[in-house]
C-alpha cells in the first residue's frame, strides 16, 4: 500500500516544454516502446484501473501527460516509442522536444523505463538510457510482463540486461516487473519515494 500514489489523478497533457505545469517540485518520467506494458504500470502502480490509457491508439498522441501525485509530485507518461506507423518527420520533432523536456525540466528526477522482458533493449531504449546519463538522471529499468516467462527465463534476462549496463555511466535498477502479478511493485514505489524527494539534479 502507498497512498501517494493511489490518489493519483490526471491533471494535464502537455504537448511541449512550455505547456508543462508550474509550481512542481519532483517529477519522474515514465518511457517506453509502444506496447511494453507502461500504461498498465502507471494503472498498477497507482492501484486504478484507467488511469493510464492502455494504448489502442500507440503513437498517436505526442504528449506528455502529467498526474499529479500532491501539490508538489507528479509522474509524467511519455508517449511510447518505436511506433512504426507515426511518420518519420513526426517522431523527429517529437524527439527533439523530449530532449528539449529532458534537459530543461527542472522538476524531473528521475526515469523509468519500461521493457518488454521478451525483447532485449532497444536502440532507443539505450538512447534514452544514455541521454539520462549525461542529464544526471537516475533510471529505474522494469523489465515487464515478466509473467511471461518462468522463474529462471526471467531471472537470466534480469542478470543480462544488469551485465548489459555494466559499462555504463548510468544509475540504473534493473527490476523484473509484472503488472499482471504486482511483480516489483513495491521496488518501483521506493525508487519513486526516493526521486520525488531528493535534491535535485544540479
Ligand atoms: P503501453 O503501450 O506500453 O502502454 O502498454 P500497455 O500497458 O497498453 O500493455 C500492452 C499489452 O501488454 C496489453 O495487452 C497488456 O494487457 C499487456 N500487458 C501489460 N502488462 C502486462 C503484464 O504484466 N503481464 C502480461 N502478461 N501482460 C501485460
Amino acid at each position: 500500500m502507498n497512498p501517494l500514489y493511489h490518489r493519483a489523478e490526471f491533471m494535464l497533457s502537455a504537448p511541449n516544454l512550455q505547456t508543462t505545469p508550474e509550481g512542481i517540485d519532483y517529477e519522474v518520467a515514465f518511457a517506453g516502446r509502444s506496447n511494453a506494458g507502461k500504461s498498465s504500470a502507471i494503472n498498477t502502480l497507482c492501484n486504478q484501473k484507467s488511469l493510464a490509457r492502455t494504448s489502442k491508439t500507440p503513437g498517436r498522441t505526442q504528449e506528455l501527460v502529467y498526474f499529479k501525485l500532491d501539490e508538489r509530485r507528479c509522474l509524467v507518461d511519455l508517449p511510447g516509442y518505436g511506433y512504426a506507423k507515426v511518420p518519420l518527420n513526426v517522431q523527429l520533432k517529437w524527439q527533439k522536444e523530449l530532449e528539449r523536456y529532458m534537459e530543461k525540466r527542472k522538476a524531473l528526477n528521475g526515469l523509468v523505463l519500461l521493457v518488454d522482458i521478451r525483447r532485449s533493449l532497444a536502440e532507443y531504449d539505450l538512447q534514452m538510457i544514455n541521454y539520462a546519463a549525461h542529464l544526471n538522471l537516475d533510471v529505474f529499468i522494469a523489465l515487464t510482463k515478466a509473467d511471461k516467462l518462468n522463474r529462471n527465463g526471467a531471472k537470466n534476462t534480469l542478470f543480462a540486461v544488469q551485465k548489459q549496463l555494466k559499462d555504463s555511466t548510468a544509475t540504473t535498477q534493473v527490476e523484473l516487473f509484472s503488472s499482471l502479478k504486482k511483480e516489483g511493485i513495491e521496488q518501483l514505489h521506493h525508487w519513486l519515494d526516493a526521486h520525488l524527494d531528493e535534491p535535485k539534479k544540479a
